[in-house]
């Protein structure tokens, strides 16, 4: 963490390296069209060789199971010559599952890649909703989630972690797109009156930023509370930029996103120094691919994701371009993900024919 590098100024690069990994279950699938899409969104650039699309392989539950590696060293290896990485889900083995104990593929990206923040806009404009949440994203629970301890048959204890840089590099970042977006409001979220070390820590450490910022309205809320503020039409218009630890912030944006109009819809970035990573922000859904409707798979949030992509390296118009594509694929297009309504091809005819 000490030896975080900065973020590259991608104007001066001459080559802009984006990685692209399918992923599990419904991955390929959403991942096929965002790179059709990019592809032609972006081939001025890719012809002038300023910019790059490389499928990385090897990211794959398979995979990672036969090695009994989280991210196979390889491909490890290939993911950290690129500058930016548009990936699809990759699957956890849960309890149950009857796979080994392997851990996130994605906690361990973002531990490599020092991916501190998750950054993760949703916009309701019918509702005046406009909320971008950044998520610490290497920490809290996640930091040693697969090193939890069985004491005996009747006791088992997780650990959760927070350190000061990791909460003091993501409130700067948060802090820092409220004052460059119009001085917007910032809730800190945590649950600090129960888990007073850690959470205490962080909502402390963001208070201090909060020095920095006197001209930035900051509150702060507990988890449960927000939880409840999200879906209340009477106050919801009031939040702007939310600052959460790992754990709340996964469960919170998935909440939110559901509000814009479900998971499928909702794109996110994973910011570092070096590296930056953008995902949709579900998982690789195999009851779609059980029930074999995985054709059906909506690629809206990866394709989001793309656009946050495009912004982060100054790619603004191209961004617009595609985002306006994709409102209108949200107002004409219906896949709810039941094997009903649209199919990530027609999705992506759509969107081609208006890019
Ligand atoms: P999920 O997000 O994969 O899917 C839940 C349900 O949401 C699906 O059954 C489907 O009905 C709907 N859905 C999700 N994406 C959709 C899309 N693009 N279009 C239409 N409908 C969509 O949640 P899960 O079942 O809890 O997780 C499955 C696996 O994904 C787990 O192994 C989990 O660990 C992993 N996961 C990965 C990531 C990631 O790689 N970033 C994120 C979350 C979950």
């Amino acid at each position: 963490m000490k030896r975080s590098q900065p973020v590259p100024d991608f104007s001066k690069k001459e080559k802009i390296i984006i990685g692209t990994i399918d992923g599990d279950g419904i991955g390929p699938v959403i991942m096929d069209s965002c790179r059709e899409v990019l592809g032609k969104l972006l081939a001025d650039e890719i012809a002038a060789g300023k910019i790059e699309l490389r499928k990385i392989n090897g990211l794959t539950i398979e995979n990672r199971i036969a090695k009994m590696e989280t991210v196979p060293a390889e491909v490890l290896a290939e993911i950290k010559e690129c500058d930016l990485l548009l990936k699809g889900p990759t699957t956890t083995p849960g309890k149950g599952d009857n796979l080994p104990n392997i851990e996130s593929a994605n906690v361990t990206l973002r531990r490599e890649l020092d991916l501190f923040a998750n950054v993760r806009p949703v916009v309701i404009p019918e509702k005046n909703i406009d909320w971008i949440f950044y998520r610490e994203n290497t920490e809290g629970e996640y930091a040693l989630g697969s090193r939890g301890v069985d004491i005996d048959e009747d006791i088992s204890i997780d650990f959760k972690v927070t350190t000061t840089i990791g909460t003091t590099r993501l409130a700067r970042a948060a802090f820092e797109y409220a004052k460059n977006n119009g001085n917007k409001n910032v809730s800190i979220v945590t649950k600090a009156n129960i888990m007073k070390k850690t959470d205490g820590k962080f909502l402390s450490l963001c208070y201090d930023v909060a020095k920095d910022y006197p001209e930035i309205k900051t509150d702060d809320w507990y988890v449960d509370i927000m939880a409840a503020n999200l879906v209340n039409d009477q106050i919801n218009s009031n939040f702007n930029v939310f600052i959460l630890p790992n754990l709340y912030g996964d469960i919170i944006t998935d909440e939110a996103a559901q509000l814009q109009g479900g998971v499928g819809t909702a794109g996110s970035a994973n910011i570092g120094g070096r590296y930056a990573m953008f995902e949709a922000i579900h998982g690789s859904a195999p009851r779609m691919m059980e029930e074999g409707i995985g054709h059906y798979a909506n690629p809206a949030s990866i394709s989001r994701a793309a656009v946050m992509m495009l912004r982060h390296i100054g790619f603004t118009q191209q961004a617009a371009v595609l985002e306006r594509a994709l409102d209108q694929a949200a107002e004409a297009l219906d896949m709810p993900g039941d094997g009903t309504g649209n199919t990530a091809a027609e999705f992506t005819a759509f969107v081609m024919e208006r890019i």
